[in-house]
């Protein structure tokens, strides 16, 4: 694609590893290869305007700014970048005083959120090594490696080096439209390859998350993990399980909500990450096997709606995962003895706790989620005014699309799905006719209620 870059590539990655395998090495000695304007595809016609406000605010305040990450790594993909991250000199008190549309943001990591309407520019200081101590802001890591806060300023070289991959890594100088590669990543870029700077286990110790990065920028950009950067990944998937739920909630809606969420899936499961996340959803597809293909199906559904740029929400997402573990559940409840509806509730209520140790879900989503389940048992039954009750629900539509979903799985037999995909095209006179078909014309019956208890049974009727 721009192949005069391929001329950085030797060197680069070779003096990156003799500097990180000797830790007192000065990290000053790692020069960059610095790629002009003129040799590189990057336009500020490709950064947003609030983006490079920030940059030469900056800049003309006397710091050293740059753009790094995904934007820069994108946009020499010839994508598109959906958001800025800014490196800066700066400390993010500098930044705040510099902006009055900013704020300081996180503890673990601390950085400044500049907002421009609905857009936000991330501002972060440079990162030096967290073993160093400048003044009180001292980098903080558990006995097993775990980087538990990284607040201590550095250089432009040792941030770089605090990056995870080395596409991630590469540096745009507003000074004069240059990028800097501190550890190859412009080979990368065009061997399409993702590597870790660093040893990988050391830095998925660090930061477990990163192997859920390595997945989903894996499935997104179409790269191949680096065979030493994959190496580590299946026995330390069980570090995910040290992280904060809420953080992998964050992480959950990136690697399922950004278009390839099906390889997502498929990939995450291979490496045993999948399980870490979904405990109880991964348990379930080892006890039945429509459990599997309801969750791609899901993710096939939903990275279509989001290749037709139709909205998605984690409630029907998570709804799906965790329907498997809910219904097998409510059914062993029921075999023992417990009628539909409590099973129901209980499972789910089960497999929501069990699932929050793991990923929370904010209450926002959670509520949907669990009405979605609910609807299940109602759609179903169809008599009086049930189905035109069900039918005004506000989550009546996910539900029919999980209901899809269960059909098209093989949980169910088909039927009940096709019933109310009549019901709602229906004009008056079909849905009574409908309505009929299952007995239940709210003119001729009102609103009768079941006289019998249903056998334990979980097919609908
Ligand atoms: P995208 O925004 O497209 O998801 P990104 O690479 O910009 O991808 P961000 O989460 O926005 O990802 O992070 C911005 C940059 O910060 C990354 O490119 C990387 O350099 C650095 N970074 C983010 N998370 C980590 C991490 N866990 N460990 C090390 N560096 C990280
Ligand atoms: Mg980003």
């Amino acid at each position: 694609m721009f192949r005069g870059l391929t001329r950085f590539l030797p060197g680069s990655g070779e003096q990156l590893k003799k500097l990180l395998d000797s830790p007192d090495s000065p990290v000053e000695a790692l020069t960059p290869q610095v790629i002009p304007r003129s040799e590189h595809p990057v336009s500020r016609k490709q950064i947003s305007d609030a983006a490079l406000k920030v940059l030469y605010r900056l800049d003309g305040a006397g710091y050293e700014a740059y753009l790094v990450g995904g934007c820069i790594r994108d946009a020499l993909l010839g994508e598109t970048p959906k958001d800025f991250d800014v490196a800066t000199n700066a400390t993010p008190e500098q930044v705040r005083d510099l902006f009055r549309n900013s704020r300081l943001i996180g503890r673990r990591f601390r950085i400044v959120h500049v907002r421009f309407g609905r857009e936000i520019i991330e501002v972060t200081t440079f990162r030096g090594k967290p073993q160093d101590e400048h003044g009180d802001n001292i980098a903080q890591q558990s006995d097993d490696g775990l980087l538990l806060r990284d607040n201590v300023w550095g250089s432009i070289e040792e941030d770089a080096l605090r990056r995870d991959f080395t596409v991630n890594a590469l540096y745009y100088s507003i000074a004069d439209f240059s990028i800097h590669d501190f550890a190859g990543g412009i080979g990368d870029i065009n061997a399409r390859t993702l590597r870790l700077i660093g040893d990988p286990a050391t830095r998925y110790r660090e930061d477990p998350v990163r192997m859920l990065r390595a997945v989903r920028f894996a499935a997104k950009l179409g790269f191949e993990i680096a065979p030493d950067t994959e190496a580590p990944m299946y026995d330390l998937a069980p570090l995910l399980l040290q992280i904060p739920p809420a953080r992998l909630f964050d992480e959950a809606l990136k690697l399922f909500m950004s278009g390839q969420g099906l390889l997502t899936f498929q990939l995450l499961s291979h490496y045993g990450l999948f399980g870490m996340l979904f405990p109880e959803a991964e348990e379930a597809m080892a006890d039945a096997a429509w459990v599997e293909t309801l969750i791609e199906q899901a993710l096939r559904n939903t990275d279509q709606r989001i290749a037709n740029d139709r909205p998605v929400t984690p409630a029907f997402l998570f709804a799906a995962f965790l329907w498997g573990p809910v219904a097998l559940r409510a059914a062993a409840l029921e075999n023992e003895g417990m009628p539909a509806v409590p099973a129901l509730q209980t499972a789910s209520q089960q497999v929501v706790m069990r699932q929050l140790q793991h990923i929370s879900i904010p209450k926002r989503f959670g509520m949907p989620m669990r009405e979605i389940w609910e609807l299940q048992a109602r759609l179903p039954q169809r008599r009086g005014k049930r189905a035109f009750q069900s039918r005004e629900h506000p989550r009546f539509r996910a539900a029919f699309d999980l209901l899809l979903l269960r059909e098209q799985a093989g949980e169910l037999p088909r039927g009940l799905g096709d019933w109310w995909e009549a019901f709602q095209q229906g004009d008056e006179h079909e849905q009574r006719r409908l309505l009929q078909k299952v007995g239940g014309d709210p003119a001729s019956q009102g609103d009768r209620r079941r006289k019998k208890r249903r056998k334990p049974s979980r097919k609908p009727d």
